[in-house]
């Protein structure tokens, strides 16, 4: 049983069909990612999984339940956006634990909860700390410690390393697999960096113009590829 089931689902935007009868099943603990070019749909494919944008036409499930009317908090997942937007005058703690906050969750379970996140990800000793006083691979922890704090079973990632320059990248890739290694959750991730697809990926879904145009593990697309414009965006260097 897939953990997460996208079956035939349209989008429109007004009179703007974006999303074509897009199918993807993802299996429990798999890491997922969606390529394909600017504007092909990856992001609205997230949002739709988050609940963040209706969906025009299809069904989404996330284990055995059908989410399409089910809103974004009641959902177990969790987004990590491109920017990563922090609140400047809260703590790393505070920030952390906002969802938690927003959840009226009590204090005690608050704490416990940052503090086991903040260990995950190696920012113990920055709980007190102002986003401000972080580099950018730091604040860019602190954004997956607020997702991670809430346990969720899925884990939604947009284009979340782009902003970062080419080190922090390499060492934020490790990183966000150590992670899915240790807490064996789900994962979708976009990129448009095909390094970061073809190395992290179990499965790499490609778009196009908002269809799914081949979904194969890394190195079945990049030896099999089942179209030139599949053989020419896995296989060319980003
Ligand atoms: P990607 O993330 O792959 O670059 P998007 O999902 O952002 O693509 O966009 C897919 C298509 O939907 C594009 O044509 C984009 O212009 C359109 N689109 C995205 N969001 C909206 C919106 N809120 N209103 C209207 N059109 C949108
Ligand atoms: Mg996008």
């Amino acid at each position: 049983m897939a953990r997460v089931k996208i079956d035939n689902v349209f989008k429109r935007y007004g009179a703007l069909q974006v999303m074509h009868g897009v199918n993807v099943d993802i299996e429990d603990g798999e890491f997922v990612v969606l390529v394909g070019p600017s504007g092909c749909g990856k992001s609205t494919l997230l949002r739709m999984l988050a609940g963040l944008e209706q969906i025009s036409d299809g069904t989404i499930s996330i284990g055995e339940r059908v989410v399409n009317d089910v809103p974004p908090k009641e959902r177990d997942i969790s987004m990590v956006f491109q920017s990563y937007a922090l609140y400047p005058h809260k703590t790393v703690a505070e920030n952390i634990g906002f969802p938690l906050k927003m959840a009226k969750r009590p204090k005690s379970e608050i704490q416990e909860k940052v503090n086991h996140a903040a260990s995950i990800l190696d920012l113990a000793h920055l709980l007190d700390r102002y986003p401000k006083q972080l580099s950018g691979g730091q604040r860019q922890r602190v954004a997956m410690g607020r997702a991670i704090v809430r346990n969720p079973q899925v884990f939604l990632f947009d284009e979340p390393l782009s902003n970062l320059d080419a080190k922090l990248r390499v060492s934020m890739r490790v990183e966000i697999k150590e992670l899915h290694q240790r807490l064996g959750t789900t994962i979708v991730y976009v990129t448009h960096d095909q390094i970061e697809a073809m190395t992290m990926a179990d499965k790499i879904v490609v778009m196009r113009d908002g269809r799914v145009e081949q979904i194969g593990a890394p190195l079945d697309l990049f030896d099999r590829p089942e179209s030139v414009f599949v053989g020419g965006f896995i296989g060319s260097p980003s």
